[in-house]
């Protein structure tokens, strides 16, 4: 009786170890498949489920510098052919699956040429099934970075101008002549409160770096976060983009009267580079190195917001390129130690 019923305990043992490892394996194919499909679209288009789930953002800056100059010149020369550098982009993403390791200036002339002599990016991409998902999911990610926009300079009798351009209009989060570093460290492993990966990328520098917005949006989040201390979050006007600026300055976070609800502009001054959070309590500095964590979540449907399905892209070779943007800033309060942009700026979408 005894090494019957060992026996069955046995059996039931192995029953149940096979029908948890059956469960583990089956949720863990379903986590790695919805993550890594590339690229992982809802095919049925009437379900409420059609929106992108997940991209993977990976176009090196030299490239970006690339299509970007292509779509700049081609405008600001009234080339009789201009072109959209998401457009070029999404073309050269279809031809590499996405992975631009593959890249070749070569691929990215034979489209030029094409596109010269008289054909459409239409025609062109018609036989590219995933055109469509790389369009959106980097209209998504730089939809706000080139275009028309109105800034203050210095005309020739030193007197400040206002100008229309045509060009980048996103700036680097660190205002001008301000130093800082970083290095690719997207994914990696953060221990506190839980295990987790590292969604964005820290620009090490010092206390008290006056911190930009890198585009125009509105302050959606602002105050104390256990994991981000002092942090800022702003949204694009498209609703596409979360731009998140953590671990700001103790005591001085953001910029005098910067609230909940406001609107900033791309290149303002929003607050200082710092060294709070991993704490419950507030103000308090945690962090063994002064950076700011700059990161950036897309939206494609608003059930992503706050969900386990948030969609956070690397932004490393971002920051990389928008060095060639700063915005210059001064001490603009001496009182309130704060600091403003020293040249204005206004796009479209700020005017209506
Ligand atoms: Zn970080």
């Amino acid at each position: 009786m005894i090494i019957k019923s060992i026996h069955i305990k046995k059996n039931w043992m192995i029953c149940i170890s096979l029908l948890i490892l059956i469960i583990f394996l089956s949720s863990t194919l379903t986590f790695y498949f919805t993550q890594n499909q590339i690229p992982s679209v809802e095919v049925n288009s009437d379900s409420k489920e059609d929106y992108i789930k997940w991209v993977d953002f990976t176009i090196p800056c030299y490239v970006l510098k690339l299509t970007s100059k292509l779509d700049i010149d081609s405008h600001n020369n009234n080339e009789s052919v201009t072109y959209n550098w998401i457009e070029l982009l999404a073309y050269l993403a279809c031809i590499y699956g996405g992975n631009f390791k593959s890249f070749h200036s070569s691929d990215l002339d034979k489209i030029i040429e094409n596109l010269k002599s008289g054909k459409t990016m239409e025609e062109l991409t018609s036989t590219l099934t995933f055109y469509d998902y790389y369009l959106e999911a980097y209209t998504a990610v730089l939809g706000g970075f080139i275009g028309n926009y109105t800034i203050e300079t210095i005309n020739e009798n030193n007197e400040k101008v206002f100008e229309n351009r045509y060009g980048l209009k996103a700036f680097l989060p660190i205002a001008k002549n301000y130093y800082f570093t970083h290095y690719k460290d997207f994914g990696n492993s953060r221990s506190y409160g839980f295990k987790r990966t590292h969604l964005g990328n820290d620009l090490m520098g010092s206390i008290g770096t006056p911190i930009i917005a890198v585009e125009s949006g509105i302050v959606e989040q602002l105050g104390w976060n256990q994991y981000g201390g002092w942090r800022i979050g702003i949204r694009s006007f498209d609703g596409k983009r979360y731009y998140y600026y953590a671990h700001l300055r103790k005591d001085h976070p953001y910029v005098e009267s910067l609230e909940k609800g406001d609107t900033v502009k791309a290149g303002d001054v929003i607050g200082y580079l710092g060294m709070t959070g991993y704490s419950i309590k507030e103000n308090v500095n945690n962090i063994n190195v002064a950076h700011l964590h700059f990161g950036m979540q897309l939206i494609f449907d608003e059930s992503q917001v706050d969900s386990p399905n948030e969609i956070w892209i690397d932004v490393y070779e971002i920051i990389e390129f928008l060095r060639s943007n700063t915005s210059e800033v001064y001490l603009s309060n001496e009182e309130t130690k704060d600091y403003s942009r020293k040249y204005d700026f206004l796009e479209d979408t700020l005017i209506d």
